[in-house]
C-alpha cells in the first residue's frame, strides 16, 4: 500500500491515469496515480502491481498461446522445435546434393 506523501496515511487507492500521454509516460517508468481518500491529495508513485506484472514477454505470449497451450508450448519447446527443424533440414539438404538429388547451380558453373 501506498503512503501519502502529504498526511502519511495509508488509505490510498489508485487514481486512474490521466490521458493517453500521462498514461504512456507512467507506464513506462512503471509509476501510477494514487489517490490519498484522507486529504485527497493526487500523487505519483512506483506502480508496484505494474512493476510486479512485468515480465519478459516471451515466444508464447507473442502466438497468443494461453491455458493449456501456453504451457506446453514453452519458449524452450518452441526453440528446441524450430532448431531441429531446421537441423532436419540441412541435413536432408545435405543428401540432397550429396545424392544429386537437386544440382544446384553453381556446383556445375565450371564443368565442361
Ligand atoms: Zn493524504
Amino acid at each position: 500500500m501506498m503512503n501519502c506523501p502529504n498526511c502519511h496515511s495509508e488509505n490510498t487507492r489508485r487514481s486512474r491515469r490521466r490521458g493517453l500521454r500521462e498514461g504512456m509516460a507512467l507506464r513506462l517508468k512503471h509509476q501510477a496515480p494514487y489517490r490519498c481518500t484522507e486529504c485527497g491529495l493526487r500523487f505519483i508513485a512506483s506502480d508496484e502491481a505494474t512493476a510486479a506484472d512485468h515480465h519478459w514477454v516471451s515466444i508464447a505470449d507473442y502466438l497468443g498461446l494461453i491455458g493449456k497451450q501456453r504451457l506446453a508450448f514453452s519458449d524452450h519447446v518452441i526453440l528446441g522445435g524450430l532448431t531441429s527443424l531446421l537441423l532436419g533440414l540441412s541435413i536432408v539438404l545435405f543428401f540432397a546434393v550429396a545424392f544429386g538429388w537437386i544440382e544446384p547451380s553453381f556446383l556445375h558453373r565450371n564443368a565442361p
